[in-house]
């Protein structure tokens, strides 16, 4: 059991004890023997957030590279020392690598500057890896020279450049040890997220059977909402589309019907126009089933709106995509388009229940600052985009509040018998939509950049979070010293998977 005193819920001050389930909750409430208690000390204590559309594995990708490109390193000897600098022992990966940094990059090159641990750097362009010499070695080059990507010199030696190699790469290096799986998840309790929805369109259920071993052991200590396709065996279908490459009608009809048929709904990976009228038109055939959703709505046209609010779908924004893309948005698109982009108020106006998210790693992953994004609407440069889609922040995190099998539920709240997934925030999510208003653009911090060092969680407004009743995540100043170790795993036996 755990007692939060001093904790501010609907504006009283009261005490909650909590189990697996808030149990109990007063205005005081005596600590029972052998209880932890946690003082409060007057924060806000809120539903655990959940973020209804992220993809964990690529973003723990992420948080292990290093920005090797040219907006984070200018020269050879930053990226010897980026290198140098990186904590552990193991294989290094670097990404965003471009000639204006160092020029071409070879084994010989990086073994100059590094070469007591592997290390491989991505170009910019996604389409070759530079190996050092310890990193051909641990995949054993030396037998894959005949395969084709694998760059020689005159000597029929390898350079240390693979040429669209990736799935290879993947497979002679053990993904996961590769990645901090506990970290990312240590890191997302820090920002107040207690539960988290796996969009990936690549999840089968080998993904599903690995997601849901992670959880037991511990090493992902939020609640777990996976989709994925066909093979899984909860969470909707994601349908994954191109607009380029858009499956055959009748196909994607059939799936839709066996999915509805196996009760389960449909997350549409819509990003533009023609893919949501695609999309709209064969659940016109196929008959809808309430956990249909629609993913991103990158571009919904005026006459869409209408059509999205009389079938109901809700619509899974990430506001955040402003912030990191918007220069390029306004590169790219026409006026028009910019005025279709990523709404936000007017679905909310026409009755369309719109929940923001992060889509990490490709938006920001912090819902205080998706809030903030939502409520701004600025891109890097400071430049409004859609000025009349801009929501409260508190509107942006109430998503976050709901239940990730079924949006349309009221949101989830602290109340004797809820979950006790909850964290505690120095600011109420009424209160931050003031606070973005007066800070502006400085509360939006640069996400675009990669790794670790872009991970500002002091910054957010979360002082503690609580998974199952257990504190997860206590900042130190929230109750003296000493607090901040009394977390560690949760139990493995009461690890949780939706
Ligand atoms: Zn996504």
């Amino acid at each position: 059991m755990t007692l939060i005193r001093n904790a501010i819920v609907g504006g009283q001050r009261v005490s909650v004890r909590m189990s697996s389930m808030i149990t109990a909750m007063a205005p005081d409430l005596t600590p029972l023997p052998d209880e932890a208690v946690i003082d409060a000390a007057g924060t806000y204590l809120l539903p655990g957030l959940h973020d209804h559309h992220l993809h964990f594995f690529a973003l723990a990708a992420q948080r292990r590279s290093l920005d090797c490109g040219p907006q984070a390193v200018t020269a050879a000897g930053t990226l010897q020392a980026l290198l140098n600098d990186a904590p552990g022992a193991g294989w290094l990966r670097g990404i965003h690598y471009h000639e204006s940094v160092a020029g071409p990059l070879y084994a010989a090159q990086l073994d100059a500057w590094i070469s007591h641990r592997p290390v491989r750097i991505q170009h910019r362009s996604g389409k070759v890896w530079m190996l050092n010499t310890a990193a051909m070695r641990a995949v054993c080059i030396d037998e894959y020279k005949a395969l084709e990507g694998v760059e020689c010199d005159a000597n029929g030696e390898p350079t240390g450049r693979l040429f669209r190699m990736d799935a290879w790469l993947g497979e002679r290096i053990d993904a996961l040890e590769e990645l901090d799986i506990g970290g990312l998840s240590r890191h997302l309790t820090r920002l107040g997220i207690t539960g988290i929805t796996d969009a990936s369109y690549t999840n089968n259920a080998a993904q599903q059977q690995q997601l849901k071993q992670l959880c037991n052991s511990g090493a992902i200590q939020q609640k777990l909402y996976v989709m994925g396709d066909g093979s899984v065996s909860a969470g909707p279908r994601k349908i994954m589309l191109d607009e380029d490459a858009l499956p055959p009608f009748d196909q994607l009809v059939t799936d839709l019907r066996l999915a509805h048929e196996q009760d389960r709904g449909a997350a549409f990976h819509c990003v533009s126009h023609l893919e949501l009228v695609f999309v709209l038109a064969a659940l016109d055939e196929a008959g809808l089933h309430p956990q249909d959703r629609i993913e991103h709505g990158g571009m919904i046209t005026q006459e869409m709106i209408a059509r999205l609010a009389e079938m109901n779908l809700p619509v899974i924004t990430q506001p955040g995509f402003i912030t990191v893309r918007g220069e390029q948005y306004r590169e790219a698109l026409s006026r028009s388009e910019l005025i279709d982009l990523y709404r936000y108020r007017s679905l909310l106006q026409a009755g369309i229940q719109v929940i923001a998210s992060s889509d990490a790693p490709y938006g920001p992953v912090d819902p205080w600052q998706v809030a903030a994004a939502a409520q701004l609407r600025l891109d890097a440069q400071g430049v409004c985009i859609g000025k009349v889609e801009r929501v409260s922040a508190s509107d942006a995190l109430s998503g976050y509040f709901r239940w990730p099998h079924d949006l349309s539920l009221p949101p989830r709240q602290t109340a004797v018998g809820s979950p006790a997934d909850l964290c505690l925030s120095h600011i109420a999510p009424e209160a931050y939509t003031e606070h973005v208003a007066r800070l502006g653009a400085s509360v939006l911090q640069c996400p675009t950049k990669a790794g670790v060092s872009a991970e500002n969680a002091e910054e957010s407004p979360i002082c503690a979070t609580f998974i199952d009743g257990k504190p997860v995540y206590v900042r130190a100043d929230l109750d003296g010293a000493g607090q901040n170790e009394i977390l560690g795993k949760k139990n493995a036996a009461e690890a949780t998977f939706l």
